[in-house]
């Protein structure tokens, strides 16, 4: 089932649908927990392997050998990176992208639209182009020209818009209402995806769960698949707390930072500037409230960054031989405010690495 968060109106599971009649956005609820780490260990090499709490039909799964990456130690005691841009498009989006897709084949939709800053629109092209589903790609005019190759590549009609991230979904939004919209800021299934990250982490640190979790935070996919998957694991009793959640943020697009710390309930707008850290500018996240109480949940943290932090830490996880894009070097750029804060050294802490290096020129 799918609950709408603002007027609670439920759309059945077979009920092809992104968002509310009302405007509000979806979430799944009432999901079947049926996961036992025998048959984890004895399941596929991708995210399938936790297939018992995934919401789609056994003869629908799609997949590309997607989840299931490295998780490796840093050079800081207790300090792990989560290499998540080893995908099958390069970037984190395809954990997502593959329970969408999976449940596009589930509604019998043959064509759809979606808008991204890239990697989102990377990965939707991939899996349309894996499934038959014929796929049309709004992307900003000023997306790395690797990114907008890539989707060129995967055969995807791909509309390069002028302007802001905005104009964008302006442009996708008028098209939508022709095509189906597979958003990944909107179809709830996107999150059915992100939140196997928390499982592999659980599974990863031998049936644990971190301490924390530091990730780029846009419009939130991360920390609300976190958020969801660490709550599903100790409502089977398989973890004992809720691990932190630490969102970061750009300084020159931060409303959830400010939103966080001005002690709000939803996230305003903002004003933006220019950043390296193109994957992560929404002057307004769809799902803001639910983000902040997610975070708030998890006793949490939102950090702002600022451009040259983010030059810095791309440079140094480069010399580590971490080759990572802009927008995920912001987590590591966020390392020194979370020891000033006292959030590092209590446990386990997991930076999650989103997106590949290669395409992000
Ligand atoms: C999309 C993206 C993000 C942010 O995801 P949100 O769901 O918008 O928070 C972070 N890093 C990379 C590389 C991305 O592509
Ligand atoms: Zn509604």
């Amino acid at each position: 089932m799918m609950v709408c968060q603002l007027c609670k109106k439920e759309y059945a599971k077979d009920q092809a649908v992104w968002n509310c009649e009302c405007g509000g956005y979806l979430t799944v609820t009432g999901v079947k927990k049926e996961l036992h780490k025998e048959q984890v260990e004895k399941g596929p090499r991708s995210l399938w392997r936790y297939g018992g709490v995934i919401p789609v039909g056994d003869k629908y799964r799609v997949s590309m050998g997607e989840g299931f990456t490295p998780l490796i130690p840093g050079k800081d005691p207790g300090l792990y990176f989560k290499l998540d841009f080893v995908q099958p498009t390069g970037s984190y989006k395809d954990r997502g992208t593959c329970i969408v897709v999976s449940k596009l084949k589930e509604w019998g939709i043959r064509e759809v639209i979606e808008d991204s800053s890239g990697n989102a629109g990377a990965s939707l092209a991939a899996y349309c182009a894996n499934n038959g589903i014929a796929c049309e790609i709004y992307a900003p005019a000023y997306t790395s020209p690797g990114k907008l190759a890539q989707i060129a590549a995967y055969g995807a009609k791909l509309i390069k818009v002028p302007g802001t991230r905005e104009d964008t979904t302006a442009a996708a939004r008028l098209r939508a209402q022709e095509v189906f919209y597979a958003s990944h800021n909107w179809v709830p299934y996107f999150i059915e995806g992100t939140k196997t990250l928390a499982y592999e982490l659980w599974e990863q640190l031998g049936w644990r769960a971190p301490w924390g979790v530091v990730v780029p935070a846009g419009n939130g996919s991360l920390v609300l698949g976190l958020y969801k998957g660490f709550q599903e694991l100790l409502s089977m009793k398989y973890i004992d707390f809720l691990p932190r959640i630490i969102a970061v943020q750009s300084e020159n697009c931060c409303p959830v930072y400010q939103a966080f710390h001005g002690g709000l309930t939803t996230v305003p707008k903002v004003e933006k500037k220019p950043t390296r850290a193109e994957g992560i500018t929404s002057a307004q996240p769809v799902k803001g409230p639910a983000l902040l109480e997610a975070i708030r949940n998890s006793k949490g943290t939102v950090i702002k960054v600022t451009e040259e932090e983010i030059t810095q830490a791309y440079q140094y996880l480069g010399h580590q031989g971490l080759y990572v894009e802009p927008t995920s070097a912001t987590v590591w750029a966020a390392w020194e405010q979370i020891n000033e804060t006292g959030l590092a050294g209590q446990g386990t802490l997991v930076m999650v690495l989103t997106g590949s290096g290669l395409k992000a020129q």
